[in-house]
């Protein structure tokens, strides 16, 4: 179970309400279809309570009834399952290379996957909240138009992203002091819903704990690719954001100080030695002869076909990048002891080649035997970061909060 904001304790029958309304939701959520005497047997509700809550999620069309049970000992009864229809949740997400964005509906279920070739760092900040705005307004329009009401939506960002939803720094993007959510809900008109802002690592493993192989696992880490590597960090069931919202920024471990030089200024980054750049310039000397590149895809294309050709040079280069991705997940192990750690972006496209090497580096260098248990994998999710928005624009009515309704 993941709770994405740390919900205040209950104060008043009011707040015990909604804390209510939210255990019923996630039963509903996790075990549908179940009964309301379903409910209340397995969260310790009174009946009348659970009945008095059912009724209401059904009037808000949260919750609907999905006929009566079958091969049931004594009277039937009604089934509840969530409404999927008049509500949607929106994750956009700016990437390097793309704008991405992906709508759900309350049961999670996808409306809409788009994703749009945008160079965000050549076109700066200015040109790029207009073209997410532009987005934004046309995934709006698309899911209103069948009748929903967006209940949120979030926005991933590769890069440091403050409480305010404000990115002080993305280094991905050559970014600094951007008020995402404030400019978004500005070129919104300031809708009714919320306007929330993360880092992609963050809503990737957001995406990865709901949706992805390892849905329910209480302690993971995804490791989001691109030119810089982030790590979203699950710890007993919630986000681990640090003091500030900056943890999981491992782009810039140094695993090898004599190592190449790194976007930030320093030698053999993390970012330096496995983000896709890094890797691209290791595997494909040759890439850069026409000018830099601007498209990573086409270059990445080339070495998967490469590498299934069994080109020696780049097989061998991608043991010595999987290696180094072990490296970095060994450190993860000891520091977090994750029971999985799940690659993300190129390094989920080049998992093939990559694991063998990542995972037995990761058995040699933790600590702990057998790696503490952790797992290492590639994610089978697409768009992870921008599923995540949507996942995460949910939290507020999963928290037990009704919807305003328009
Ligand atoms: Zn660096």
């Amino acid at each position: 179970m993941i709770s994405i904001h740390n919900e205040p304790q209950p104060t008043d029958l009011g707040d015990v309400r909604v804390a209510n309304r939210a255990v019923v939701l996630r039963h509903v959520r996790l075990h549908a279809p179940c009964s309301r005497a379903d409910i209340a047997a397995r969260t310790g509700l009174n009946k009348a309570t659970v009945s008095s809550l059912v009724s209401e999620l059904i009037d808000q069309r949260l919750v609907r009834e999905t006929g009566l049970t079958e091969n049931r000992v004594g009277r039937p009864a009604t089934m509840l399952v969530l409404d999927g229809e008049p509500y949607a949740a929106l994750g956009l997400q700016i990437g390097v290379d793309e704008l991405v964005a992906v709508a759900i509906d309350l049961a999670g279920n996808r409306l809409l996957t788009w994703r749009r070739a945008f160079t965000a760092a050549a076109v700066g900040p200015t040109e790029t909240m207009r073209a997410l705005a532009a987005v934004t307004r046309r995934a709006i329009g698309r899911v209103t138009a069948q009748g929903r009401t967006v209940l949120g939506l979030t926005v991933g960002v590769p890069g440091l992203v403050d409480p305010a939803g404000a990115v002080p720094l993305a280094a991905a993007l050559g970014w600094r002091d951007v008020p995402v959510a404030a400019d978004l809900r500005a070129a919104l008109r300031q809708p009714p819903f919320a306007v929330g802002v993360d880092t992609v690592a963050n809503l990737a493993a957001l995406a990865e704990q709901r949706h992805g192989t390892y849905a329910g696992t209480a302690d993971l880490v995804h490791l989001t690719g691109g030119p810089t590597v982030g790590a979203g960090i699950i710890a007993a069931g919630r986000l681990l954001r640090g003091g500030h919202g900056f943890a999981g920024e491992i782009s810039h471990l140094c695993l090898d100080p004599a190592g190449p030089t790194c976007l930030c200024g320093g030698r053999g980054c993390l970012a330096a030695l496995v983000g896709l750049p890094a890797v691209v310039a290791r595997l494909l000397p040759d890439a850069t002869a026409d000018g830099p590149i601007t498209d990573y895809l086409p270059e990445l294309e080339r070495i998967v076909a490469l590498a299934r050709q069994g080109d020696p040079t780049v097989l061998s280069g991608l043991a010595e990048t999987g290696r180094q991705v072990g490296r970095a997940v060994a450190i993860l192990a000891d520091l977090l002891n994750p029971q999985v750690v799940v690659l993300g972006d190129h390094l989920a496209t080049l998992a093939p080649w990559l694991l063998p090497a990542a995972r037995s580096e990761l058995a040699a260098r933790s600590h702990a035997p057998d790696a503490g248990g952790c797992r290492l994998d590639a994610s089978t999710l697409t768009a992870a970061a921008a599923l995540g928005g949507a996942t995460a624009a949910l939290a507020t009515v999963e928290a037990g909060r009704l919807p305003a309704l328009t």
